[in-house]
């Protein structure tokens, strides 16, 4: 490998909606790497998202925003695949609880016998959003509940929005 070949960072997730949890991980990413791409995927087994894919997007890219060297993707196709257009890339998770261990553990495995040169890392949860999920967010926004701390300030009025009509359907 040369010295100038850039190391990228893959964070993949649904991001429906991006969280400060997600943030933590993208950010921290970022002071590792030389460029960290978002990958928004557009997951089959995740049925009635919350947000659309064009949503999610825009809310990464507004949450991004004060960090050069991160942009957004989307992907309907495996991670594992997508991620061979990188040559230098490697995934990068956050790990919660045990729970995203043994699932994750899992996803890994399906990912090298798929690819075998693309490694995952993860990097440990901060200690105050190891409770944080987007489903936790869609919950708590389903009930009105303040999101200060829980999303990006600048997101919650949409999040807020969204869920009210979520609410009725
Ligand atoms: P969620 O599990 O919240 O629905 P995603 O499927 O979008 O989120 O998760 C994408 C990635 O972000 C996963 O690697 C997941 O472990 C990580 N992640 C999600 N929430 C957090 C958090 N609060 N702290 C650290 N990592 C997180």
């Amino acid at each position: 490998m040369s010295t100038e070949q850039k190391r990228i960072a893959i964070c993949p997730g649904s991001f429906d909606p991006i969280t400060l949890g997600h943030l933590n991980i993208i950010r921290r990413s970022a002071q590792i790497f030389d460029e960290v791409i978002v990958c928004v995927m557009l997951n089959a087994t995740k049925t009635s998202p919350m947000f659309s894919i064009d949503e999610r997007v825009n809310m990464v890219r507004r949450a991004i925003a004060k960090y050069p060297n991160v942009r957004v993707e989307t992907s309907s196709i495996l991670l594992a695949e997508y991620a061979r257009q990188y040559e230098n890339a490697v995934i990068v998770k956050g790990l919660r609880a045990a729970s995203d261990f043994e699932y994750e553990f899992q996803m890994n495995l399906i990912n090298k016998n798929i690819n075998p040169d693309l490694e995952t890392m993860f990097l440990t949860a901060s200690e105050k959003y190891t409770f944080l999920s987007s489903s936790v967010v869609r919950e708590m926004a389903t009930y009105g509940a303040d999101l200060t701390g829980l999303v990006p300030n600048e997101l919650i009025e949409e999040i807020e929005e969204k869920a009210k009509h979520w609410r009725k359907s």
